[in-house]
């Protein structure tokens, strides 16, 4: 049988090889890798979706402005 620690996050017992120690104001309690990796990653993605967010308005602003974007109606009317 493995052992298992309380997660505090998930509130529940995961298997110990997933736990990790976790400091917190009151004491070092143990925390799932899952939950932190998923804490991290939510944050991250965040910061690169509103960043790619901004880069692509900027890049849309500038072909619409140099009328580079053709209406894909038009477009299809072209024979290459
Ligand atoms: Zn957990």
């Amino acid at each position: 049988m493995t052992e298992t620690l309380y997660c505090y996050c998930c509130r529940v017992h995961h298997p110990s090889e997933q736990m990790r120690r976790f400091e917190t104001r009151h004491g070092a309690r143990w925390r799932c890798l899952r939950s932190i990796q998923a804490a991290r990653s939510s944050v991250e993605e965040r910061d690169q979706f509103g960043r790619s967010q901004s880069e692509i308005n900027l890049a849309l602003a500038r072909l619409h402005k140099e009328s580079i974007i053709v209406p894909m109606s038009e477009r299809r009317l072209q024979r290459y």
